[in-house]
């Protein structure tokens, strides 16, 4: 049985106790084990502030940028490799797994090309300098430098590569060591990329460490110097940001958590036009993509009461058509749930919807995948179910079911109680609005966004060069407020503040400019 190994202190270390199995969600056979007992968690620790730290902080961003660029370019080469580890590990179609893995490497090729932007500098500045005196010569610049301890970046199961690749593309680029941690489920494709990455040589001693298994007393000895940058369910989140060292210490803390993201559709969108059909879409991409395992996912559907049945009609017409089962079949177009856990919870929760919702599509059970054999797998049928009373669905805008569940939420088409119904999710990734009437989108605006990380305006200007409202991009924002962490990464530039400290220079103007 292959054990997954952690990459600590500059060593490979291979746990013998403590392993916990990782399944092929498919078959359900046990494919490999990890665990991270006997890792020293301080020397680890130690080895990624003492040795990887100062060697980034020697380099240029120009310099950092061809480090990140060389994982990309390290990655791709093993592109197949990946997608078919993701194949049996995640239970990911080839579709989803390319999914991940293209939006790892192009996301740290985009942060290599930022570096160039920024070109031969170490410090980085922030906004444009201005006169503190009376006149030029005493001067004020805004600049980032990178903190001087290490980050530790703990990743949700659903984007073994991507999860890795955005939090150490942006903590690289500011010049801060990473120990990164993928979710034990999961963490086949991560620990393979990280070996790719530490047998190609490309990055200097202490800057890139793995930790396969538990974190032990790691998140503990996190002092005011280090990151800790979360992604996974609110419950862990709440569990780790309230640890008395981060809070004492004031240690920054990231968190990417669950969201009961929205689509809205506008009051102005007739069935059968192209806004429509890219709504259409568009849900039904989100809701199948990887299965709904997505913290972007399309999770409440709101629709104006007159056209809640022409929806609900041409969503269950596109969920007829999608076959799940195992993505080794090639009629197959969704896979199934990565783990028995997510199985357990798909089928709790959407028995919790059921209560303020009535099961439109779906059964809501453990069903038969196809080209697998019968009874096995973790397979959940795409599910469609449909709000009685929008305003009263509690369980709707406060159960996240992570999987291929969706619930139609009809209202009365005024663009202020949109956005209220959206608000009673508490705080979401993205909100997604399809509308071609300004004036509504900006009433909408208004009144909602404040719930929402990031808004997708679908029209039909853009519905041609549309990506979907579920891609997160790094030059986008990524985070949400409330329930979804109130966390941000990604946003260009922006996924560079977690690492580096703001510093206002006051001085010369002509010493600061030369700094
Ligand atoms: P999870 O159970 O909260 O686990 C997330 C990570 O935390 C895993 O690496 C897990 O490790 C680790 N962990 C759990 N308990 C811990 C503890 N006490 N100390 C240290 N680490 C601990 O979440 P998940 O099931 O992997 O992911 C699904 C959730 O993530 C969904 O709610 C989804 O919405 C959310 N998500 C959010 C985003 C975003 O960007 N906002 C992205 C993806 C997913 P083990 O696996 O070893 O337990």
């Amino acid at each position: 049985m292959r054990t997954l190994k952690s990459h600590v202190s500059g060593k490979w270390h291979e746990a013998s106790t403590d392993l916990v199995p990782l399944f092929d969600p498919c078959s359900e056979e046990q494919i490999a084990q990890a665990s991270s007992t006997g890792v020293d968690f301080a020397a680890a620790l130690e080895y990624a502030r003492s040795q990887g730290g100062p060697a980034l902080r020697e380099l240029s961003f120009i310099q950092r940028g061809e480090l990140l660029m060389g994982m990309s370019k390290a990655l791709h080469a093993h592109r197949e490799e990946l997608i078919q580890l993701s194949l049996k590990n995640t239970g990911a179609t080839r579709k989803d797994a390319k999914f991940d893995l293209d939006g790892a490497t192009g996301t740290l090729s985009y942060y290599a090309y930022l570096a160039k932007e920024i070109g031969d500098l170490k410090l980085l500045r922030d906004g444009d300098g201005e006169a503190l005196g009376r006149s030029a010569k005493f001067w004020g610049q805004h600049v980032r430098v990178p903190l001087h301890g290490a980050a530790l970046h703990v990743n949700a199961f659903n984007f073994p590569a991507w999860g890795f690749s955005e939090k150490a593309a942006c903590a690289f680029l500011a010049g801060m060591p990473v120990i990164t941690k993928p979710a034990t489920s999961t963490a086949l494709v991560t620990e393979r990329c990280v070996e790719i990455i530490v047998e190609a040589g490309l990055l200097p001693p202490g800057v890139l460490s793995l930790i396969c298994g538990r974190t032990g007393d790691l998140i503990s000895r996190l002092g005011s110097q280090d990151v800790l940058a979360f992604t996974g369910s609110a419950a862990t989140a709440l569990k780790l940001r309230r640890r008395e060292n981060l809070l004492a210490s004031s240690v920054r803390v990231n968190i990417e958590a669950d969201s009961l993201n929205a689509a809205v559709l506008g009051p102005d969108v007739e069935s059968g036009s192209e806004t429509w059909g890219l709504f259409i879409r568009d849900v039904v991409r989100e809701i199948t993509q990887k299965a709904g395992q997505k913290c972007t996912a399309v999770r409440r559907i709101l629709v104006p009461e007159p056209h809640a049945e022409a929806v609900q009609e041409a969503l269950v017409d596109s969920l007829e058509r999608v076959v799940t089962g195992n993505p080794a079949d090639s009629t197959v177009t969704m896979g199934p749930l990565a783990t028995a856990h997510q199985l357990e919870d798909a089928i709790q929760g959407v028995a919790e919807l059921r209560q303020d919702a009535q099961l439109i599509y779906g059964t809501g059970e453990r069903v038969s995948g196809a080209g697998n054999p019968p009874g096995k797998g973790y397979f959940f049928a795409p599910t469609l179910l449909c709000a009685g009373d929008s305003s009263r669905s509690d369980s709707v805008h406060s159960r996240e079911v992570f999987g291929p569940v969706a619930t139609i939420l009809p209202y009365d088409a005024s663009a202020s109680e949109a956005a209220r119904l959206v608000a009673l999710g508490g705080g979401c990734l993205v909100t997604s609005l399809y509308s071609d009437q300004r004036d509504w989108v900006g009433e909408w605006i208004a009144a909602g966004a404040s719930w929402s990380g990031r808004l997708y305006l679908g029209s039909l200007k853009m519905a041609e060069q549309a990506l979907g409202s579920g891609i997160a991009l790094p030059n986008s924002f990524h985070g949400g407020p409330g329930r979804a962490g109130g966390g941000g990464e990604l946003g260009g530039l922006r996924g560079l503040h977690l690492y580096t400290q703001a510093i206002a220079l006051q001085g010369s103007r002509s010493m600061i400019e030369r700094l």
